[in-house]
């Protein structure tokens, strides 16, 4: 297994997990049932999302369907590709797919094709945005600089 670096500053943490073919060695849940699947959460000690890197082979598919109690997800397609399926109506997906799914939404994906497909799930709060994008950013009056 690769091993994880990690770095942590008062204001950040940071982790290289190796690269997203090798997202295989992860395998998050006990019953070992899941492979490919990084957590986020707890290596980076996120407090309001939680964010997973996976990896489906080619051929296989998430053999359930789910839905969330109070988070809504974001998937982020970045290659391969496949189909995905929500309350039934089938979307297909490639590099640059991204499908918002309400707690409600029942879902499930499959890779359908030849290639690994390489996606990124961020979870949070439904309704729980209270500021975003350049209202909730502050730009610091300050000249950029970098040590080399
Ligand atoms: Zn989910």
């Amino acid at each position: 297994m690769a091993e994880t670096v990690k770095t942590e500053g008062r204001n950040y943490t940071s982790a290289q997990v190796g690269s997203f073919e090798n997202l295989d060695q992860y395998v998050p849940y006990k019953d070992g049932k899941l492979r490919g699947k990084l957590f986020l959460k707890d290596l980076l000690g996120l407090t309001g999302m939680e964010v997973s890197l996976n990896k489906l082979p080619a051929g296989k598919g998430v053999p359930f369907y789910h839905k969330h109690k109070h988070n809504e997800e974001l998937y982020i397609f970045v290659k391969g590709t496949g189909q995905f399926q929500v309350d039934g109506d089938v979307i297909e997906v490639k590099e640059g797919t991204v499908i918002r799914v309400s707690p409600d939404g029942s879902r499930t994906w499959r890779n359908n094709s030849t290639e690994d497909l390489y996606y990124i799930v961020i979870q949070a709060a439904a309704n729980g945005l209270t500021a975003w994008t350049v209202e909730d950013g502050i730009v610091e009056e300050r000249k950029v600089e970098w040590n080399e």
